[in-house]
């Protein structure tokens, strides 16, 4: 609730930022307090890299859901922080000792790069079970506390540090900037949902909430070969927009073969679960908030032999399947559409408001300094 969260007032004497005036010198960056003090704009240095660090320039940093739940006080995050996790840039330095790119391929000054939101050790129990988003030793972009030498890690700003060992991919030359942005958030945990339930060629697909995950899974089961694709949202608009992304006009299906949930509505779910089919499975990705429990027959699991997946996150894998995935079909579907505005970094509350009144699917989030636009 807003004005409940701790005010940490360390980082306005910190050592770590250098002023919050308008100086040339130093990273500007938009640093979130809390939902009642909002964000307030500082300076920090710019960052030398070490080892196995990466430097980027932040092109752009489109604002997810989560952000917005964030800065509304709906979901609480560690604060002072530097929101946005959604972040295409160009490499301003790498360290003398080779980062590599998920490909195996040498990170160089000029690459334009996205990466993984979540940083594993790649050694634990949990790395090594296949489920690196939930390492021991986790880090993750745009989530943390704006302090010490990573203070740089959120999108809202206009230079990110890229930690050793983070999973990063070069941008294909011809993906746009607005397109490729949120790949590392809505793309790459679709990408992890499809991964996670197998081939859906001629399967029914019933997707709850028509948001970027609902548009993108659309499209990916349409590519897929998907034989019915369903989408449901309370906004009549969205649904229609979904047409566009590969979901039939019309809902002609009694049952379904595969349900994938990016609403997080528990009404909306337990409706779907009625319509869920014999062998079908069931994919909970957008219930990322406080919510109630869903009522869930056992014995309609067991004798329908239900499958039930819960997709937080993803794996980098994952990310590498988002970037060739849009690659390979931005000009099928109107990925380019949907960030329906751009605004400077430095109208950070012009972007957070327009987002809150409008609802766009996104709004995007450029540093003045960048110059070169794709
Ligand atoms: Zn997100
Ligand atoms: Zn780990």
């Amino acid at each position: 609730m807003p004005g409940e969260l701790a005010v940490d007032e360390s980082l306005s004497t910190s050592s770590d930022v250098i002023n919050s005036g308008d100086s040339d010198s130093g990273v500007l960056a938009a640093v979130f307090h809390d939902a009642r003090r909002g964000i307030e704009f500082c300076r920090f240095p710019r960052p030398e890299v070490q080892v196995g660090e990466t430097l980027v320039r932040i092109h752009c940093c489109t604002l997810c859901g989560s952000d917005l739940h964030t800065i509304s006080g709906r979901r609480t995050e560690r604060s002072p922080s530097i929101l946005g996790h959604e972040i295409l840039g160009v490499v301003e330095d790498v360290s003398d000792a080779p980062v590599l790119d998920l490909q195996g391929n040498a990170i160089r000054r000029g690459d334009r790069v996205t990466w993984a939101i979540c940083v594993s050790c790649r050694e634990c129990d949990r790395c090594q079970a296949g489920l690196p988003q939930k390492c021991r030793e986790l880090r993750k972009y745009g989530h943390a506390l704006a302090e010490g030498r990573f203070a740089l890690s959120g999108g809202l700003a206009e230079a990110v540090l890229l930690r050793s060992n983070t999973a990063i991919i070069k941008v294909p030359v011809g993906l746009p900037d607005l397109v490729a942005c949120p790949a590392n958030c809505a793309t790459a945990t679709v990408m992890a949902a499809f991964n996670a339930i197998g081939s859906v060629e001629g399967k029914r697909v019933l997707l709850l909430g028509a948001g970027l995950l609902g548009l993108t899974a659309a499209a990916v089961a349409q590519t897929r070969g998907a034989a019915a694709i369903t989408a449901s949202d309370p906004l009549t608009e969205r649904v229609r927009l979904a047409e566009k992304f590969g979901a039939d006009g019309k809902i002609d299906c009694s049952e379904f073969d595969v349900v994938m949930d990016f609403s997080g509505s528990v009404d909306a779910i337990e409706a779907a679960v009625k319509v869920a089919g014999v062998g079908a499975k069931i994919v909970l990705v957008g219930a990322v908030m406080k919510c109630d429990d869903i009522r869930l027959n056992p014995e309609q699991v067991i004798r329908k032999c239900w499958q039930i997946f819960g997709i937080h996150n993803y794996a980098p894998v994952d990310l590498m399947d988002a970037i060739c995935f849009l690659r390979d079909h931005h000009h099928t579907y109107p990925f380019a559409d949907l960030v329906s505005e751009e605004f400077p970094l430095q109208e950070i509350d012009k972007a957070i408001r327009y987002a809150d009144a409008k609802r766009p699917i996104r709004v995007a989030v450029r540093p003045e300094t960048c110059d070169e636009r794709n």
